[in-house]
C-alpha cells in the first residue's frame, strides 16, 4: 500500500444540526485529531438551515431584546483544567472574556458594539451576542482541524438517513445525497405534532374565532394576532413566558425607566395586550443569583452517589425512584444548604456542623423528626431548607379575592429579587451547585438503566426538571423587576396556581382553585417548549429512522397500562444509537435533549465546573476519530 493511496481514502462525517452541541464536538475533534487521526482525510458536512455555530436557537436573526438566562461569566465552549476527559485541554475565552476581548471587533462590525460595551461578566448577554460567540468558536474549531480535514456547511434540512452496507447516506431537502461513514444527530429540541390537548384548543380556537398559540420556541412564534388592549391568558410562568412578555412589551415600543430605589416603571406604547399569567405554581421561576461566592467549585456528591445507587437492589434493576432515589437526592440538596450555612454562618445556627451532620446523615429528609431537629438548630425560618415549601410556594393557599392573590404574588416576586441579590443567602448558591451535581448523577443512572423510562418521564423530566428549572434556571433578576413594573402598569396580572383552561360560551376561561372567579380572554398562549416526545417528532430524519428500526424510542408504560407521550431516543453511554432490535449502531451518534441520558448536559457549561457536556463531547469526538482511523486501516488492508 502506497502513502499516496492512503491519502486518497477520505472518510465522511455528517452532522445533522449545527448548533452548540456540534460546535462542542468539532472543538473536541480538533483537539484530539493530532493524536488519533493519522493521515486519514475526512470530509465533515454540517447540515442545518441556520448558520453553523448558533444554529436555530442562537441565530442572529432574532429580536435583540431576547437574552440568555446565564451570565456571560457562566458560559464557555472551551475546556479548562477542571474537565476530566481523555482528550487534551484546549483553553479558550468564556463568553465574558470573549465579549471584552476577541469578540469586541466582531460585535462592533455586527452593530452590537453598544450592547456589548454594557455586557460584563455578571450580565446576561443577548442571544444575538451569544450567536456571534458560537460562530467564532465554530470558526476557531474548523481552523484548528488538520489540513486533511475539510468542512462543508449545507444550509438546508436533512430529510433522510439510510444504511447501505457499512455506509450511510444522508439526503438533504435540496436533493443532495451525502455518503457518510459516521453520522451525528445533534438536532436539539425537536418540533413535534400537537398533543391531543393542543389540538383540542386549536380546533376550539378555529371554531370560535379565538387565538391559540401552542407551545414552541418564542422567537419562531407569530405574536401579531395578540392585539393591543385585549386580555391574553398565558399558561406557563417560566423562561418562555419571559420571552413573550418582552416581545409584547418592549418589543412593541414600551420602555422601562429606572427609579431612584432601583425599581422600574413601565411606559407603555399603547400597543400591548394585557397578560394574565398562571402556571402550576402560580409564581415565576426564581431570579438567577446575582452575587458571586468566592471559591465556588463543583461539589462531589455525598449522598446521591453512583456508589449509593449501585448498592440498591441487585445493582442492575431499575430503582424505585420515589422510594429509593428521591430521598438521596433530597438529602444531597438539603445537605448542601446546611453544610454551607453551618460552615459559613455559624452565628446563624445553634449547634455546630459536626453536631448537625450526623443528624442529617441518619435522618429522612422531610420527616417530622428531621424538621424538629432543624427547628432546634436553625432559628430563622429563612435559613431552613424546606423542599416542599420552596417547590410550591402557594400550595394550599386560598385567597379571598383576586386582589389578595395579586398582592401575595407581587410580594413574593419582590422578596425573590432581594434574596437572590443578597450574599447573606449564599446557601442558595450551594443548593444551585448541588442541583448540577445531582443532574450529573441522574444522567448516569438513566444511561445505566437504573431509572425506568416511565419514572424518567414522570419524576426526572416532569418533577425534577421542573423543580430544577424553577429554582436554578430562572430569568435574570431584571426580568422579575420588569414583571412588577408591567404589573403596576396594569398590563400583567397573576392568574394563580394550578391554572385550568376551558372553553365556555365560545371564549377561553382561566381559573385557579386558589381564587374565586374566572378570567375570560379571546387569546391563549401556551408559553413553554413542547415536551420532547420522539414518537411525535415531525422531523423526517427521526421519523424515518424510527420507522426503519435504526433508532428506538423508550418503551413507556404507565402503571395503569396506559402509554404516555414523552419518550426519548435510546442511546448507550457512549451516545451510540440503539436500534429497535437492541443492537448498537456504532456509526450513528445521538446527542441532545431528545436522547436518553441527556439530563443535565443540555445547557452551556460553566468555566471551572467540569461540565458533563464537555465529557460527553470529548468521548464522542475521540470515538469518531478512532472509527475513522480504523475504517481507513480496514480499507487499506482490503485494498492491499
Ligand atoms: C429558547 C432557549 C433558550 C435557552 N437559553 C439557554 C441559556 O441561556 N443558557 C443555557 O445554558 N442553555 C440555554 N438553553 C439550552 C439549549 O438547549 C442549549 O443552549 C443549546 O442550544 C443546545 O444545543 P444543541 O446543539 O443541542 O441544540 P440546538 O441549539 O437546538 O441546535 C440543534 C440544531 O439542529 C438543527 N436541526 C434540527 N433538525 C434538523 C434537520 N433535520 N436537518 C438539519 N438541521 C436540523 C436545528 O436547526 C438547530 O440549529 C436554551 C434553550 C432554548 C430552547
Amino acid at each position: 500500500m502506497t502513502r499516496a493511496l492512503r491519502l486518497q481514502q477520505v472518510q465522511s462525517l455528517v452532522f445533522v444540526g449545527g448548533g452548540p452541541r456540534t460546535v462542542g464536538i468539532l472543538e473536541r475533534i480538533a483537539a484530539s485529531a493530532p493524536e488519533l487521526l493519522g493521515l486519514s482525510g475526512v470530509d465533515i458536512h454540517i447540515v442545518d438551515p441556520f448558520p453553523a455555530g448558533g444554529g436555530r436557537i442562537w441565530r442572529t436573526t432574532q429580536s435583540p431584546l431576547l437574552w440568555m438566562n446565564s451570565t456571560t461569566a457562566e458560559v464557555t465552549i472551551f475546556t479548562d483544567e477542571s474537565v476530566t476527559c481523555e482528550g487534551p485541554i484546549v483553553p479558550g475565552p468564556s463568553l465574558a472574556e470573549w465579549v471584552a476581548g476577541p469578540g469586541r471587533d466582531i460585535l462592533d462590525a455586527a452593530g452590537l458594539g453598544v450592547p456589548a460595551a454594557h455586557t460584563g461578566p455578571a450580565d446576561f448577554a443577548s442571544r444575538q451576542i451569544q450567536s456571534h460567540y458560537l460562530r467564532w468558536a465554530y470558526a476557531r474549531a474548523v481552523s484548528s482541524l488538520p489540513r486533511q480535514v475539510r468542512v462543508t456547511e449545507h444550509r438546508t434540512h436533512a430529510v433522510d438517513v439510510s444504511e447501505h452496507g457499512t455506509q450511510q447516506r444522508v439526503r438533504l431537502a435540496d436533493g443532495t445525497e451525502l455518503p457518510a461513514d459516521v453520522v451525528v444527530l445533534a438536532q436539539g429540541f425537536l418540533d413535534r405534532e400537537l398533543t391531543a390537548e393542543d389540538a383540542r384548543l386549536t380546533a376550539a380556537a378555529k371554531d370560535h374565532g379565538l387565538t391559540y398559540l401552542p407551545p414552541g420556541y418564542t422567537a419562531d412564534i407569530d405574536l401579531s394576532d395578540l392585539r393591543a388592549g385585549d386580555p391574553v391568558l398565558v399558561r406557563g410562568f417560566g423562561l418562555a413566558f419571559v420571552d413573550v412578555m418582552v416581545l409584547l412589551g418592549e418589543g412593541r415600543g414600551g420602555r422601562f425607566t429606572e427609579n431612584d430605589d432601583g425599581t422600574l416603571t413601565y411606559r407603555p406604547s399603547g400597543r400591548e395586550p394585557v397578560l394574565h399569567v398562571g402556571s402550576r405554581r402560580g409564581v415565576p421561576y426564581h431570579a438567577k443569583i446575582s452575587y458571586t461566592v468566592p471559591g465556588r467549585a463543583p461539589v462531589p456528591p455525598r449522598h446521591f452517589t453512583t456508589e449509593a445507587i449501585t448498592a440498591i437492589g441487585d445493582g442492575r434493576r431499575p430503582c424505585d425512584f420515589r422510594r429509593e432515589l428521591w430521598p438521596l437526592m433530597a438529602k444531597e440538596l438539603t445537605a448542601a444548604n446546611y453544610r454551607h450555612l453551618f460552615q459559613v454562618y455559624p452565628e446563624r445556627t445553634l449547634i455546630s456542623w459536626e453536631e448537625f451532620s450526623p443528624l442529617l446523615d441518619a435522618a429522612v429528609v422531610g420527616s417530622q423528626a428531621f424538621s424538629r431537629a432543624v427547628e432546634q438548630a436553625v432559628p430563622k425560618r429563612e435559613d431552613r431548607f424546606d423542599l416542599l415549601a420552596i417547590d410550591k410556594p402557594l400550595a394550599g393557599m386560598h385567597f379571598g379575592s383576586r386582589d389578595d392573590l395579586r398582592d401575595t404574588v407581587a410580594e413574593y416576586i419582590r422578596a425573590d429579587i432581594m434574596r437572590r441579590a443578597d450574599p447573606y443567602h449564599s446557601a442558595d448558591a450551594a443548593v444551585f451547585d448541588a442541583l448540577l451535581t445531582v443532574y450529573g448523577v441522574l444522567a448516569w443512572a438513566i444511561t445505566a438503566g437504573r431509572i425506568a423510562p416511565a419514572d424518567r418521564l414522570r419524576f426526572v423530566e416532569d418533577e425534577f426538571h421542573g423543580f430544577f428549572s424553577f429554582l436554578a434556571s430562572g430569568p435574570p433578576p431584571r426580568r422579575l423587576a420588569e414583571m412588577l413594573a408591567l404589573h403596576d402598569a396594569g398590563l400583567l396580572h397573576f392568574a394563580g396556581p394550578d391554572l385550568q383552561i376551558s372553553v365556555r360560551n365560545g371564549i377561553f376561561v382561566g381559573s385557579s382553585p386558589a381564587a374565586a372567579g374566572g378570567i375570560v380572554a379571546r387569546a391563549l398562549v401556551d408559553a413553554r417548549l413542547p415536551r420532547p416526545d420522539v414518537r411525535a417528532a415531525t422531523d423526517p430524519v427521526i421519523k424515518g429512522l424510527l420507522a426503519g428500526g435504526q433508532l428506538a424510542a423508550e418503551d413507556i408504560t404507565e402503571p395503569d397500562g396506559g402509554s404516555p407521550s414523552g419518550g426519548q431516543l435510546l442511546a448507550d453511554e457512549r451516545c451510540r444509537a440503539i436500534r429497535a432490535d437492541g443492537s448498537i449502531h456504532d456509526r450513528l451518534f445521538l446527542l441532545g435533549p431528545s436522547v436518553s441520558g441527556s439530563a443535565g448536559s443540555a445547557g452551556f457549561s460553566r468555566p471551572g465546573f467540569n461540565g458533563p457536556g464537555f465529557r460527553q463531547n470529548d468521548r464522542v469526538a475521540r470515538d469518531i476519530l478512532r472509527l475513522v482511523q480504523s475504517t481507513r486501516e480496514m480499507e487499506s488492508n482490503n485494498a492491499g
